[in-house]
């Protein structure tokens, strides 16, 4: 299974791309994540894509395009992945399809969620965040049982630095500047399907199923 999900900061990609991992035991390659951890290890990339993250802009095409083919080649990613916040824009995704076609592979869906602006807004900014498993809280609709403390692996957790009010609003408008263009992309690729992510966890997942597993007729 190879996915794409495609969409706003907030709309729930991580959220659904880790109950995908857990169902089709594929990775999830979520480049927002694979530069946190450049971050914590202070790698040159990481001090790199620091600056520009904070403020909510995106990275450079160039280091994000090296970052995912050279994540593409690895063992765990042969039978399938999840992309979640890659690509982010045309040149990433003129790349992407370049890098799927030498291996010789192809998507096999583009997920498209939506949901309103002023809901992402409140997402991202009561948005709290395990450091240690990744599982996402939101302060007011689903807090941890006990403060800062992950109910799953009772690891620490915290409010990204790039989840401050003027960071989302400026994700929010790269996003439809630079990412929203996207759906032509691959709606012209016949590959992009439309989801409601304005719904319970559950009903999206049964919604992203249901797009992947169409009922046989
Ligand atoms: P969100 O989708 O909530 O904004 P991510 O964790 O996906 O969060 O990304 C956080 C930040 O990391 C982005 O604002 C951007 O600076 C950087 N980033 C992640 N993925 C990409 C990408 N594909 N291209 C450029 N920058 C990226
Ligand atoms: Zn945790």
């Amino acid at each position: 299974m190879r996915l794409l999900l495609l969409g706003a900061p907030g709309v729930g990609k991580g959220t659904q791309a880790r109950k995908l991992v857990d169902t089709f035991n594929i990775p999830q390659i979520s480049t927002g994540d694979m530069l946190r951890e450049a971050i914590k290890k202070n790698s040159p990339l990481g001090i790199e894509a620091k600056t520009y993250m904070d403020d909510g802009r995106l990275v450079p095409d160039g280091l994000i395009i090296s970052l995912v083919e050279e994540r593409l080649k690895a063992g765990d990613a042969q039978k399938g992945f999840i992309l979640d916040g890659f690509p982010r824009t045309l040149p990433q995704a003129e790349a992407l399809e370049n890098s799927l076609h030498k291996m010789q592979i192809k998507l096999d869906a583009v997920i498209d969620f939506n949901v309103p602006y002023k809901n992402l807004v409140e997402r991202l900014a009561n948005r709290l965040v395990c450091r240690s498993c990744g599982t996402v809280y939101n302060v007011v609709t689903h807090p941890p049982k006990k403060e800062k403390i992950c109910d799953v692996c009772a690891g620490e957790i915290y409010q990204r630095s790039d989840d401050t009010r003027e960071a989302i609003e400026n994700r929010l408008k790269v996003y439809e500047h630079e990412t929203a263009p996207l759906r032509n992309f691959y709606k012209s690729l016949g590959k992009l399907t439309y989801l409601n992510g304005e719904r319970s966890e559950e009903q999206v997942y049964d919604d992203i199923m249901a797009i992947i597993r169409p009922p046989k007729k």
